[in-house]
Protein backbone atom coordinates (compact mmCIF):
# COMPACT_ATOMS: atom_id res chain seq x y z
CA UNK A 1 0.00 0.00 0.00
CA UNK A 2 1.02 3.43 -0.58
CA UNK A 3 1.80 5.63 2.64
CA UNK A 4 0.06 9.22 2.35
CA UNK A 5 1.96 12.34 3.73
CA UNK A 6 0.58 13.36 7.06
CA UNK A 7 -2.23 13.04 9.06
CA UNK A 8 -3.72 15.13 6.03
CA UNK A 9 -2.44 13.20 3.03
CA UNK A 10 -3.53 9.90 4.99
CA UNK A 11 -6.98 10.94 5.36
CA UNK A 12 -7.49 11.86 1.95
CA UNK A 13 -6.36 8.20 0.58
CA UNK A 14 -9.04 6.73 3.19
CA UNK A 15 -11.20 9.06 2.23
CA UNK A 16 -11.10 8.50 -1.79
CA UNK A 17 -11.22 4.62 -0.92
CA UNK A 18 -14.11 4.17 1.84
CA UNK A 19 -15.61 7.40 1.88
CA UNK A 20 -19.00 6.60 3.91
CA UNK A 21 -17.39 4.71 6.79
CA UNK A 22 -17.38 6.05 10.29
CA UNK A 23 -13.82 7.89 10.89
CA UNK A 24 -14.92 9.35 14.75
CA UNK A 25 -17.67 8.64 17.23
CA UNK A 26 -17.75 11.15 20.18
CA UNK A 27 -20.42 11.83 22.59
CA UNK A 28 -20.98 14.46 20.03
CA UNK A 29 -21.54 12.67 16.61
CA UNK A 30 -20.02 9.93 14.42
CA UNK A 31 -18.46 12.03 11.45
CA UNK A 32 -17.03 9.52 8.06
CA UNK A 33 -13.98 9.62 6.24
CA UNK A 34 -15.41 11.97 3.63
CA UNK A 35 -17.03 14.29 6.40
CA UNK A 36 -13.99 14.76 8.35
CA UNK A 37 -12.06 15.60 5.13
CA UNK A 38 -14.69 18.29 4.14
CA UNK A 39 -15.44 19.63 7.64
CA UNK A 40 -11.58 20.07 8.29
CA UNK A 41 -11.26 22.04 4.72
CA UNK A 42 -14.26 24.30 5.76
CA UNK A 43 -12.09 24.91 9.27
CA UNK A 44 -9.00 25.86 7.13
CA UNK A 45 -10.87 28.15 5.41
CA UNK A 46 -11.67 29.72 8.50
CA UNK A 47 -8.20 29.61 10.02
CA UNK A 48 -6.85 31.21 6.66
CA UNK A 49 -9.60 33.89 7.11
CA UNK A 50 -10.11 34.82 10.38
CA UNK A 51 -6.73 34.29 12.49
CA UNK A 52 -4.86 34.64 8.99
CA UNK A 53 -2.63 31.43 9.06
CA UNK A 54 0.23 31.05 7.34
CA UNK A 55 2.33 28.56 5.51
CA UNK A 56 5.56 28.18 8.29
CA UNK A 57 3.38 29.15 11.14
CA UNK A 58 2.97 27.10 14.22
CA UNK A 59 -0.22 26.96 15.61
CA UNK A 60 -0.94 25.03 19.09
CA UNK A 61 -4.30 22.48 19.48
CA UNK A 62 -5.48 22.95 23.11
CA UNK A 63 -7.86 20.34 22.89
CA UNK A 64 -9.94 17.11 24.59
CA UNK A 65 -9.76 14.40 22.56
CA UNK A 66 -12.56 14.68 19.97
CA UNK A 67 -13.65 14.82 16.09
CA UNK A 68 -13.11 18.70 16.36
CA UNK A 69 -9.64 18.26 17.82
CA UNK A 70 -8.71 16.13 14.32
CA UNK A 71 -10.54 18.69 12.42
CA UNK A 72 -8.24 20.93 13.28
CA UNK A 73 -5.14 19.13 12.96
CA UNK A 74 -5.68 18.04 9.47
CA UNK A 75 -6.86 21.90 8.56
CA UNK A 76 -3.39 23.30 10.15
CA UNK A 77 -1.07 20.87 8.25
CA UNK A 78 -3.07 21.30 5.38
CA UNK A 79 -2.88 25.22 5.38
CA UNK A 80 1.05 24.38 5.25
CA UNK A 81 1.91 25.52 8.73
CA UNK A 82 2.46 23.40 12.14
CA UNK A 83 0.58 21.68 14.16
CA UNK A 84 1.56 21.98 18.46
CA UNK A 85 -0.21 19.78 20.62
CA UNK A 86 -0.58 21.15 23.90
CA UNK A 87 -1.17 19.10 26.93
CA UNK A 88 -4.53 20.21 28.35
CA UNK A 89 -2.99 20.18 32.13
CA UNK A 90 -0.69 22.97 31.67
CA UNK A 91 -0.97 25.72 34.41
CA UNK A 92 -2.06 29.02 32.99
CA UNK A 93 2.08 29.92 33.10
CA UNK A 94 3.06 26.69 31.48
CA UNK A 95 1.04 27.86 29.04
CA UNK A 96 2.23 30.46 28.40
CA UNK A 97 6.28 29.22 28.28
CA UNK A 98 5.06 26.64 26.26
CA UNK A 99 3.44 29.15 23.70
CA UNK A 100 6.79 31.16 23.89
CA UNK A 101 9.17 28.39 23.27
CA UNK A 102 7.16 27.08 20.46
CA UNK A 103 6.72 30.59 19.07
CA UNK A 104 2.76 30.01 18.37
CA UNK A 105 1.24 32.40 16.21
CA UNK A 106 -2.05 31.20 17.21
CA UNK A 107 -3.77 29.03 19.36
CA UNK A 108 -6.98 26.87 18.68
CA UNK A 109 -8.95 26.07 21.92
CA UNK A 110 -11.65 23.80 23.18
CA UNK A 111 -14.72 26.43 24.61
CA UNK A 112 -13.83 24.90 28.33
CA UNK A 113 -10.32 26.44 28.14
CA UNK A 114 -9.44 29.74 29.81
CA UNK A 115 -6.20 31.35 28.42
CA UNK A 116 -4.04 33.12 30.58
CA UNK A 117 -3.53 36.77 30.19
CA UNK A 118 -0.05 37.29 28.64
CA UNK A 119 -0.40 35.56 25.46
CA UNK A 120 0.04 38.53 23.39
CA UNK A 121 0.33 38.27 19.98
CA UNK A 122 -1.05 35.23 19.39
CA UNK A 123 -4.11 34.73 17.78
CA UNK A 124 -6.16 32.91 20.46
CA UNK A 125 -9.31 31.95 18.64
CA UNK A 126 -12.29 28.95 20.11
CA UNK A 127 -12.75 25.97 17.78
CA UNK A 128 -16.73 25.88 18.24
CA UNK A 129 -16.48 29.74 16.99
CA UNK A 130 -14.14 28.69 13.88
CA UNK A 131 -16.15 26.45 12.83
CA UNK A 132 -19.10 28.43 12.40
CA UNK A 133 -17.18 31.63 10.58
CA UNK A 134 -15.78 29.49 7.37
CA UNK A 135 -16.33 31.63 4.59
CA UNK A 136 -17.32 29.50 1.24
CA UNK A 137 -14.86 28.79 -1.63
CA UNK A 138 -11.96 26.22 -2.51
CA UNK A 139 -8.12 26.70 -1.31
CA UNK A 140 -5.00 26.00 -3.07
CA UNK A 141 -2.83 23.37 -1.51
CA UNK A 142 0.10 24.57 0.15
CA UNK A 143 3.40 23.34 -1.48
CA UNK A 144 4.19 21.29 1.52
CA UNK A 145 1.48 19.74 3.97
CA UNK A 146 2.93 21.16 7.82
CA UNK A 147 4.16 18.69 10.28
CA UNK A 148 2.25 17.84 13.93
CA UNK A 149 4.74 18.97 16.55
CA UNK A 150 4.29 16.66 19.69
CA UNK A 151 5.74 17.62 23.16
CA UNK A 152 7.07 15.68 25.94
CA UNK A 153 5.01 14.55 28.99
CA UNK A 154 7.01 17.55 31.09
CA UNK A 155 7.35 15.27 34.04
CA UNK A 156 11.13 16.09 34.10
CA UNK A 157 10.06 20.44 33.41
CA UNK A 158 8.88 22.17 30.69
CA UNK A 159 7.15 20.04 27.59
CA UNK A 160 9.74 19.98 25.02
CA UNK A 161 8.93 19.95 21.39
CA UNK A 162 10.19 16.77 19.35
CA UNK A 163 10.52 17.40 15.47
CA UNK A 164 10.74 15.53 12.60
CA UNK A 165 11.85 16.17 9.58
CA UNK A 166 9.10 13.97 7.34
CA UNK A 167 5.73 14.94 8.63
CA UNK A 168 4.17 11.51 8.82
CA UNK A 169 6.36 8.41 8.62
CA UNK A 170 3.42 5.89 8.63
CA UNK A 171 5.37 3.44 7.18
CA UNK A 172 7.37 3.21 9.98
CA UNK A 173 5.01 3.48 12.35
CA UNK A 174 2.79 0.61 11.24
CA UNK A 175 5.77 -1.69 12.49
CA UNK A 176 3.57 -1.41 15.88
CA UNK A 177 0.90 -3.76 13.67
CA UNK A 178 4.07 -6.02 13.42
CA UNK A 179 3.07 -7.16 16.91
CA UNK A 180 -0.48 -5.62 17.90
CA UNK A 181 -2.79 -7.41 15.67
CA UNK A 182 -4.77 -4.38 15.03
CA UNK A 183 -6.64 -4.05 11.39
CA UNK A 184 -9.13 -2.27 9.21
CA UNK A 185 -12.50 -2.55 10.65
CA UNK A 186 -11.39 -2.03 14.33
CA UNK A 187 -13.13 -0.22 16.19
CA UNK A 188 -10.50 1.99 18.42
CA UNK A 189 -11.28 4.04 22.02
CA UNK A 190 -8.39 6.11 21.88
CA UNK A 191 -8.43 6.87 25.85
CA UNK A 192 -4.91 8.36 26.35
CA UNK A 193 -4.86 12.17 25.40
CA UNK A 194 -4.06 12.65 21.77
CA UNK A 195 -1.92 15.28 22.51
CA UNK A 196 0.53 12.93 23.90
CA UNK A 197 2.91 10.93 21.91
CA UNK A 198 1.19 7.65 22.22
CA UNK A 199 -2.35 9.08 21.72
CA UNK A 200 -1.58 10.42 18.76
CA UNK A 201 0.57 7.40 17.50
CA UNK A 202 -2.99 5.85 17.89
CA UNK A 203 -4.88 8.16 16.35
CA UNK A 204 -2.63 7.55 13.11
CA UNK A 205 -2.57 4.13 13.11
CA UNK A 206 -6.21 3.75 13.11
CA UNK A 207 -6.36 6.49 10.25
CA UNK A 208 -3.97 4.54 8.37
CA UNK A 209 -5.60 1.43 8.81
CA UNK A 210 -9.12 3.09 7.88
CA UNK A 211 -10.50 2.16 11.32
CA UNK A 212 -13.47 3.88 13.50
CA UNK A 213 -12.09 6.16 16.33
CA UNK A 214 -13.84 6.28 19.41
CA UNK A 215 -13.61 9.48 21.37
CA UNK A 216 -13.99 10.61 25.19
CA UNK A 217 -13.29 14.18 26.12
CA UNK A 218 -12.30 12.51 29.96
CA UNK A 219 -11.26 9.34 31.08
CA UNK A 220 -14.28 8.39 33.49
CA UNK A 221 -14.23 4.58 33.59
CA UNK A 222 -17.39 3.89 33.93
CA UNK A 223 -18.89 6.16 31.41
CA UNK A 224 -16.13 4.98 29.03
CA UNK A 225 -16.77 0.98 29.61
CA UNK A 226 -20.10 1.62 28.56
CA UNK A 227 -19.26 3.42 25.93
CA UNK A 228 -17.00 0.64 24.54
CA UNK A 229 -19.99 -2.12 24.74
CA UNK A 230 -22.00 0.52 23.23
CA UNK A 231 -19.81 1.16 20.54
CA UNK A 232 -18.31 -2.39 19.88
CA UNK A 233 -14.74 -1.44 20.87
CA UNK A 234 -12.65 -4.29 19.26
CA UNK A 235 -9.28 -2.85 20.85
CA UNK A 236 -8.23 0.28 23.31
CA UNK A 237 -5.37 2.32 23.58
CA UNK A 238 -4.62 3.83 26.87
CA UNK A 239 -1.98 4.43 29.78
CA UNK A 240 -1.16 2.33 32.56
CA UNK A 241 -2.96 3.97 35.09
CA UNK A 242 -6.14 3.62 33.70
CA UNK A 243 -6.30 -0.12 33.63
CA UNK A 244 -5.96 0.15 37.15
CA UNK A 245 -9.41 2.52 37.10
CA UNK A 246 -11.26 0.02 34.75
CA UNK A 247 -10.29 -2.84 37.18
CA UNK A 248 -11.63 -0.79 40.25
CA UNK A 249 -14.37 1.41 39.67
CA UNK A 250 -16.05 -1.16 36.62
CA UNK A 251 -18.66 -3.41 38.13
CA UNK A 252 -18.45 -7.11 36.24
CA UNK A 253 -20.82 -7.14 33.76
CA UNK A 254 -21.01 -6.83 30.07
CA UNK A 255 -17.76 -6.40 28.52
CA UNK A 256 -16.56 -4.82 25.02
CA UNK A 257 -15.80 -6.87 23.03
CA UNK A 258 -11.90 -6.38 23.10
CA UNK A 259 -9.54 -8.28 21.29
CA UNK A 260 -6.32 -5.49 21.93
CA UNK A 261 -5.25 -2.99 24.93
CA UNK A 262 -2.23 -1.22 24.35
CA UNK A 263 -0.40 0.71 26.79
CA UNK A 264 2.02 2.74 26.71
CA UNK A 265 3.67 5.93 28.55
CA UNK A 266 4.60 4.80 31.52
CA UNK A 267 5.82 1.34 33.78
CA UNK A 268 2.63 -1.25 33.65
CA UNK A 269 3.08 -3.23 36.56
CA UNK A 270 3.37 -6.66 36.39
CA UNK A 271 0.72 -7.10 38.82
CA UNK A 272 -1.64 -5.04 37.17
CA UNK A 273 -0.84 -6.43 33.69
CA UNK A 274 -1.43 -10.44 35.57
CA UNK A 275 -4.93 -9.00 37.13
CA UNK A 276 -6.27 -7.51 34.00
CA UNK A 277 -5.38 -10.07 31.48
CA UNK A 278 -7.25 -12.41 33.94
CA UNK A 279 -10.24 -10.39 33.93
CA UNK A 280 -10.16 -9.47 30.14
CA UNK A 281 -8.23 -12.52 28.61
CA UNK A 282 -5.12 -12.21 26.86
CA UNK A 283 -5.40 -8.78 25.21
CA UNK A 284 -2.81 -6.66 26.82
CA UNK A 285 0.05 -4.90 24.91
CA UNK A 286 2.64 -2.77 27.00
CA UNK A 287 4.47 -0.45 24.81
CA UNK A 288 7.75 1.22 25.85
CA UNK A 289 8.71 4.17 24.19
CA UNK A 290 9.16 7.88 24.31
CA UNK A 291 8.39 10.99 22.44
CA UNK A 292 11.71 11.03 20.85
CA UNK A 293 12.03 7.26 20.02
CA UNK A 294 8.54 6.40 19.03
CA UNK A 295 8.80 3.09 20.38
CA UNK A 296 11.24 0.83 21.74
CA UNK A 297 9.68 -2.31 22.66
CA UNK A 298 6.49 -4.22 22.66
CA UNK A 299 5.07 -6.87 24.98
CA UNK A 300 2.73 -8.96 23.85
CA UNK A 301 0.34 -10.79 26.47
CA UNK A 302 1.95 -14.23 25.97
CA UNK A 303 5.31 -11.87 26.98
CA UNK A 304 3.44 -10.43 29.68
CA UNK A 305 2.77 -13.91 30.87
CA UNK A 306 5.96 -15.45 30.46
CA UNK A 307 7.31 -12.34 32.62
CA UNK A 308 5.01 -9.62 33.33
CA UNK A 309 7.02 -6.77 34.06
CA UNK A 310 8.79 -7.01 30.85
CA UNK A 311 8.21 -4.17 27.98
CA UNK A 312 8.64 -6.67 25.30
CA UNK A 313 10.88 -7.12 22.18
CA UNK A 314 11.49 -4.12 19.42
CA UNK A 315 9.42 -4.94 16.63
CA UNK A 316 10.67 -5.03 13.07
CA UNK A 317 13.51 -2.41 11.95
CA UNK A 318 13.86 -1.03 15.53
CA UNK A 319 17.10 -1.70 17.48
CA UNK A 320 16.95 -1.66 21.40
CA UNK A 321 20.37 -2.21 23.29
CA UNK A 322 21.91 -1.57 26.86
CA UNK A 323 25.22 -0.09 26.87
CA UNK A 324 27.66 0.57 29.83
CA UNK A 325 29.00 4.34 30.13
CA UNK A 326 31.52 4.26 27.36
CA UNK A 327 29.03 3.37 25.13
CA UNK A 328 30.12 -1.13 24.80
CA UNK A 329 27.23 -3.47 24.75
CA UNK A 330 26.29 -5.16 27.64
CA UNK A 331 25.53 -8.77 28.62
CA UNK A 332 22.02 -10.42 29.75
CA UNK A 333 20.61 -9.64 32.74
CA UNK A 334 23.06 -6.63 33.40
CA UNK A 335 21.17 -3.31 34.11
CA UNK A 336 22.91 -0.65 31.71
CA UNK A 337 21.67 2.68 29.78
CA UNK A 338 18.88 1.89 26.81
CA UNK A 339 19.88 3.27 23.19
CA UNK A 340 17.32 2.95 20.74
CA UNK A 341 17.41 3.01 16.68
CA UNK A 342 14.95 3.21 14.42
CA UNK A 343 13.55 5.53 11.33
CA UNK A 344 11.30 7.03 13.60
CA UNK A 345 13.69 9.13 16.18
CA UNK A 346 13.38 12.94 16.63
CA UNK A 347 15.88 14.82 14.79
CA UNK A 348 15.52 16.94 18.18
CA UNK A 349 13.98 19.60 20.20
CA UNK A 350 12.51 22.71 19.42
CA UNK A 351 14.44 24.97 20.98
CA UNK A 352 17.89 23.37 19.23
CA UNK A 353 19.09 20.72 21.54
CA UNK A 354 19.12 17.28 21.17
CA UNK A 355 19.90 13.94 22.92
CA UNK A 356 22.98 12.16 23.22
CA UNK A 357 23.86 9.41 19.79
CA UNK A 358 25.94 6.74 20.07
CA UNK A 359 26.61 5.05 16.66
CA UNK A 360 22.63 6.24 15.35
CA UNK A 361 21.00 4.62 18.63
CA UNK A 362 19.43 7.32 20.51
CA UNK A 363 19.82 7.99 24.47
CA UNK A 364 16.15 6.99 26.03
CA UNK A 365 17.39 8.50 29.32
CA UNK A 366 16.41 5.32 30.90
CA UNK A 367 17.89 2.16 32.47
CA UNK A 368 17.06 -1.14 32.19
CA UNK A 369 17.88 -5.09 30.98
CA UNK A 370 17.60 -7.62 29.00
CA UNK A 371 16.47 -11.24 29.46
CA UNK A 372 18.21 -14.58 28.40
CA UNK A 373 14.69 -14.60 25.61
CA UNK A 374 15.98 -10.82 24.23
CA UNK A 375 13.00 -9.15 26.56
CA UNK A 376 13.67 -5.77 27.53
CA UNK A 377 13.09 -4.42 31.15
CA UNK A 378 13.01 -1.05 31.59
CA UNK A 379 14.59 -0.41 35.48
CA UNK A 380 13.53 3.28 35.73
CA UNK A 381 14.65 6.62 34.12
CA UNK A 382 18.34 7.41 34.58
CA UNK A 383 17.44 10.70 36.93
CA UNK A 384 15.22 8.59 39.24
CA UNK A 385 17.94 5.82 40.40
CA UNK A 386 18.60 6.32 44.16
CA UNK A 387 21.75 5.95 45.12
CA UNK A 388 21.28 5.66 49.40
CA UNK A 389 25.07 4.33 51.40
CA UNK A 390 26.50 3.79 47.81
CA UNK A 391 23.98 1.22 46.50
CA UNK A 392 21.58 1.95 43.88
CA UNK A 393 17.79 1.51 44.07
CA UNK A 394 15.41 1.62 41.31
CA UNK A 395 11.96 3.38 42.73
CA UNK A 396 9.93 0.93 40.68
CA UNK A 397 11.56 -2.43 41.93
CA UNK A 398 9.97 -0.93 45.33
CA UNK A 399 7.01 -0.11 43.94
CA UNK A 400 6.28 -2.70 41.69
CA UNK A 401 6.78 -5.02 45.43
CA UNK A 402 4.36 -2.28 47.63
CA UNK A 403 1.42 -2.24 44.61
CA UNK A 404 1.34 -6.32 45.47
CA UNK A 405 -0.02 -5.44 49.06
CA UNK A 406 -3.59 -5.91 48.49
CA UNK A 407 -4.46 -3.02 51.31
CA UNK A 408 -2.37 -0.12 48.81
CA UNK A 409 -4.03 1.07 46.00
CA UNK A 410 -1.68 3.82 44.53
CA UNK A 411 2.40 4.12 45.47
CA UNK A 412 5.02 6.34 44.23
CA UNK A 413 8.74 5.74 45.49
CA UNK A 414 11.54 8.63 45.56
CA UNK A 415 14.68 8.94 46.83
CA UNK A 416 15.36 12.36 49.65
CA UNK A 417 18.46 13.83 50.52
CA UNK A 418 19.98 12.41 53.71
CA UNK A 419 23.21 13.84 56.16
CA UNK A 420 24.33 10.19 56.32
CA UNK A 421 23.14 8.24 53.22
CA UNK A 422 23.32 10.45 50.78
CA UNK A 423 19.97 9.93 49.88
CA UNK A 424 17.42 7.59 51.49
CA UNK A 425 14.16 6.34 50.44
CA UNK A 426 10.55 7.81 50.46
CA UNK A 427 7.45 5.93 49.87
CA UNK A 428 4.17 7.76 49.45
CA UNK A 429 0.83 5.25 49.59
CA UNK A 430 -2.40 5.53 48.61
CA UNK A 431 -4.61 3.31 51.07
CA UNK A 432 -7.16 0.86 49.10
CA UNK A 433 -10.44 2.46 51.12
CA UNK A 434 -11.65 1.37 54.67
CA UNK A 435 -7.38 0.14 54.88
CA UNK A 436 -5.57 1.24 57.54
CA UNK A 437 -1.86 0.02 57.29
CA UNK A 438 1.46 1.42 59.35
CA UNK A 439 4.49 2.36 58.50
CA UNK A 440 6.22 0.02 60.12
CA UNK A 441 4.10 -3.10 58.05
CA UNK A 442 5.36 -1.36 54.98
CA UNK A 443 8.77 -1.77 56.22
CA UNK A 444 8.51 -4.70 56.97
CA UNK A 445 6.94 -6.00 53.88
CA UNK A 446 10.05 -4.64 51.88
CA UNK A 447 12.51 -6.00 54.77
CA UNK A 448 11.25 -9.25 53.91
CA UNK A 449 11.30 -9.34 50.17
CA UNK A 450 14.43 -7.27 49.45
CA UNK A 451 17.94 -5.56 50.59
CA UNK A 452 18.10 -3.61 53.42
CA UNK A 453 18.55 -0.53 51.54
CA UNK A 454 15.76 -0.79 49.82
CA UNK A 455 13.68 -0.26 52.89
CA UNK A 456 12.14 3.58 52.81
CA UNK A 457 12.55 5.56 55.69
CA UNK A 458 9.80 7.98 55.77
CA UNK A 459 6.40 6.37 54.89
CA UNK A 460 4.00 8.90 53.77
CA UNK A 461 0.36 8.48 53.51
CA UNK A 462 -1.71 10.45 50.91
CA UNK A 463 -5.58 10.52 50.05
CA UNK A 464 -3.91 10.67 46.17
CA UNK A 465 -0.87 10.73 43.81
CA UNK A 466 -0.14 14.02 41.98
CA UNK A 467 -0.21 13.27 38.25
CA UNK A 468 -0.15 14.44 35.12
CA UNK A 469 -2.46 14.65 32.00
CA UNK A 470 -0.83 11.18 30.99
CA UNK A 471 -1.11 9.52 34.12
CA UNK A 472 2.22 10.00 35.32
CA UNK A 473 3.03 10.84 38.67
CA UNK A 474 4.77 14.30 39.08
CA UNK A 475 7.35 13.51 42.22
CA UNK A 476 7.95 16.85 42.13
CA UNK A 477 5.23 17.81 43.50
CA UNK A 478 5.04 15.19 46.11
CA UNK A 479 5.07 16.21 49.72
CA UNK A 480 8.43 16.62 51.42
P1 LIG B 1 9.86 14.97 29.77
O1 LIG B 1 10.89 14.53 28.75
O2 LIG B 1 9.25 16.29 29.44
O3 LIG B 1 10.29 14.84 31.19
P2 LIG B 1 8.58 12.38 29.51
O4 LIG B 1 9.96 11.81 29.31
O5 LIG B 1 7.75 11.86 30.61
O6 LIG B 1 8.60 13.95 29.62
P3 LIG B 1 7.38 10.88 27.38
O7 LIG B 1 8.06 10.88 26.06
O8 LIG B 1 5.91 10.87 27.40
O9 LIG B 1 7.82 12.17 28.14
O10 LIG B 1 7.85 9.65 28.29
C1 LIG B 1 8.74 8.64 27.89
C2 LIG B 1 9.26 7.92 29.11
O11 LIG B 1 8.20 7.25 29.80
C3 LIG B 1 10.24 6.82 28.77
O12 LIG B 1 11.55 7.30 28.56
C4 LIG B 1 10.12 5.91 30.00
O13 LIG B 1 10.85 6.42 31.08
C5 LIG B 1 8.63 5.99 30.34
N1 LIG B 1 7.87 4.89 29.70
C6 LIG B 1 7.06 4.95 28.63
N2 LIG B 1 6.50 3.76 28.35
C7 LIG B 1 6.96 2.88 29.27
C8 LIG B 1 6.77 1.48 29.51
N3 LIG B 1 5.96 0.73 28.77
N4 LIG B 1 7.45 0.92 30.56
C9 LIG B 1 8.27 1.66 31.32
N5 LIG B 1 8.48 2.98 31.16
C10 LIG B 1 7.84 3.59 30.14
Amino acid sequence: RRWGFGLAGELRQAAARDPERVAVVDERRAVTYRDLLERAGRLARALRGTVRVEPGDRVGVLCRNSAAMIETLVAVTSLGADAVLINTGLSGPQLSTVAREQQLRALIHDDEFELPKGLDGIGAARLDELINEAPPGELTPPEHAGRTIVLTSGTTGVPKGALRRTPGGFGPLCSMIDRIPLRAGDRVLIAAPLFHTWGYAGLQIALALRATVVLRRRFEPVAVSAAMVREQCTAMIAVPVMLQQLMEQVPAGRRPPLRVVAVSGSALPGGLATRFMDRYGGVLYNVYGSTEVSWASIATPADLRAAPNTAGRPPHGTRTVVLDEAGRPLPTGTVGRLFVGNEMLFDGYSNGTSRERHHGLLATGDLGHLDAAGRVFVDGREDDMIVSGGENVFPAEVENLLAGLPQIREVAVIGVPDARYGERLAAYLVPQPGEILGPEQVRDHVRRHLARFCVPRDVVFLPSLPRNATGKVLTRDLPR
